[in-house]
């Protein structure tokens, strides 16, 4: 994991006197593309010192790494069992993610062991890198844009046959969302 940047510093410190601050903000206080602005709060919710809010970023509720925490590490959405994504720190500790949307998004983080994502037919936790993704169907049940796993390919082309979306394995979904989101 990168340190932050003297500019993601900063945008710590005024999210400390703030507590919340959009990306629009941030591009136009710093002068900078929306794009780097993204990038910027991708970085401060990996570090886990903020969590994603709808137009921007939020400072990270104190404790909110603990592992009953029931909000979603990365967004602070709640967390659905229907969706749920769960990561393994290498440390024995677990982080959860409302969905497949930001558990991809949030696997970059240092000291990540294994993942489990929630097969959207069946409702079974299956081992992330093994999943297959479906991105951008119609069916949307948390974070835009959608992001479904599935236990093999073949069930999510089935899927994407009535649904739409692409199907993906899990770098290049992660490598497609980033896109997506401009990070
Ligand atoms: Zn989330
Ligand atoms: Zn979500």
């Amino acid at each position: 994991m990168q340190p932050l940047s003297d500019r993601q510093q900063q945008i710590l410190e005024l999210l400390q006197t703030r507590q919340r601050i959009s990306t629009e903000e941030i591009r136009a206080h710093f002068d900078i593309s929306p794009a780097t602005a993204s990038r910027d709060i991708h970085a401060l919710v990996l570090a886990g010192l903020a969590v994603k809010a709808s137009l921007g970023v939020k400072l990270a509720p104190p404790g909110e790494q603990s592992s009953q925490e029931k909000k979603c590490f990365y967004c602070n959405g709640t967390i659905k069992e229907r969706t749920v994504f769960i990561i393994q720190m290498e440390d024995g500790s677990q982080r959860s993610a409302c969905c497949c949307h930001c558990g991809l998004l949030a696997l970059e983080q240092a000291g990540v062991n294994t993942a489990l994502a929630c097969d959207f037919l069946y409702g079974r936790m299956i081992n992330a890198r093994q999943a297959a993704y479906v991105l951008g169907s119609t069916v949307n049940l948390c974070c835009e844009p959608s992001v479904l796993s599935f236990d093999s390919e073949e069930e999510a082309r089935r899927f994407q046959l009535g649904f739409g979306g692409d199907v993906y394995t899990m770098e290049p979904a992660i490598q497609k969302l980033k896109d997506l989101m401009r990070l």
